[in-house]
């Protein structure tokens, strides 16, 4: 059954009063259960599971360890270009906003990566509007072909893409794909994507699932916290991945829960989510997805994100900058967001290693796999 139809199983705000309706008994009876099914998932995103955050954060803390050890992965995201044809009431990149374009050379590109490359980083991440007459996938693999030598894992986060196309880019040394379907709400998500081909729900959804298809060893799926209920939001967006790690066994499934961040059109976020349930939803996550991979950026505050390291986090941006060419080229090109954590990649591995994990630069994974 195709995703798109699977979670139509689920009204949105059927699920939203389910989950608002959990008792503490059936929270205590979540923490007892194991394995645990997708109601006790459900219990642990609740209000009543707010007084039993502190036992669900050390059972996540364990969980992480016994999977993934005391390790977190560095990665750093190289913006390629901020035009985009899509209209998304939240970003600065908005098709509408006017705003200075930038795509870069190849050889600004290189220079790019070459940059984060000094700083250490061995894992990138490249990522563009949705510009498909720009960002093609001829001018990918130039770019890669100057780039992989540097990176022993270069991941994508651009835009939904045919398999074909996702096999060619494999086959020039793409081993990750990220796709974010923002909100799983196919109302409020027509109501942020006004246009552009972004507006084409079922598409997105189902990217991951073409990924997969394709071969990527990795692949990165996300929801766009404070554009929805984060509680529902959390619901789909571990339907989702356990959907993929059952189905793509053999690939790598991580979760991004970016939080909406000041851009430029000054968009409130609706829902805003603030830092405690930000902890929840990670830990309940963790509890429920032992083995995906948690993504934590730097949209994050340096407070929070030294907070939630040990509770189940098992990657991390770092030193980002979120305009095309704002490492090495010093543009002023519009940036996507505001980052709230601009420490050095250097300052948050020293800090990764102050809470006794060991700050991972290198692909390790990819590495094995070539
Ligand atoms: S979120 Fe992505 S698709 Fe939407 S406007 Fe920004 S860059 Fe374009």
């Amino acid at each position: 059954m195709r995703f798109y139809d699977e979670i139509k199983k689920y009204p949105w705000e059927s699920v939203r009063q389910e989950i608002e309706n959990r008792s503490r008994i059936e929270v205590e009876r979540a923490l007892a259960a194991s394995p645990l099914r997708l109601e006790d998932f459900t219990s642990f995103l609740s209000p009543s599971a707010e007084p039993y955050l502190e036992d669900m954060a050390q059972r996540a803390h364990r969980l992480t360890q016994q999977r993934f050890g005391r390790v977190i992965g560095l990665f750093a995201p190289l913006y390629l270009s901020n035009v985009c044809i899509n209209s998304c009431v939240y970003c600065g990149f908005n098709a509408h906003n006017p705003a200075e374009r930038l795509t870069l050379t190849v050889d600004q590109a290189a220079e790019e990566g070459k940059y984060l490359h000094d700083l250490g980083f061995r894992h990138l991440l490249l990522v563009s509007g949705e510009a498909p007459n720009t960002v093609t996938v001829e001018y990918l693999a130039r770019v890669l072909e100057r780039l992989r030598p540097l990176f022993s894992s270069i991941s994508i986060e651009i835009y939904p893409m045919e398999t074909a196309d996702y096999q060619a880019l494999i086959h020039h040394g793409v081993d990750g794909l990220v796709i974010y379907q923002e909100t799983y709400d196919e109302k409020r998500y027509k109501e942020v994507h006004p246009g552009g081909k972004k507006r084409d729900y079922p598409w997105r959804l189902e990217t991951p699932e073409r990924g997969g298809q394709a071969g990527f060893r990795r692949i990165g799926i996300g929801a766009l916290l404070g554009l929805n209920d984060w509680r529902t939001e959390g619901f789909f967006l571990a339907l989702h991945a356990r959907r993929l790690l059952r189905t793509f066994w053999k690939s790598h499934i991580t979760i991004s829960f970016p939080r909406l961040r000041p851009a430029s059109g000054g968009y409130q976020a609706p829902a805003p989510v603030s830092d405690i349930h930000m902890v929840q939803l990670l830990t309940a996550l963790r509890l429920f997805l032992p083995d995906a991979g948690l993504i934590l950026s730097t949209r994050e505050s340096p407070q929070l994100r030294d907070h939630m390291i040990p509770l189940g986090i098992t990657s991390m941006s770092a030193g980002s900058r979120t305009e095309p060419g704002g490492y090495a080229n010093a543009t002023h090109a519009e940036a996507q967001f505001e980052i709230a954590d601009d420490r050095s990649p250097q300052a948050v591995a020293d800090i990764i290693r102050q809470k006794g994990y060991e700050p991972v630069w290198k692909d390790w994974d990819a590495a094995f796999l070539h």
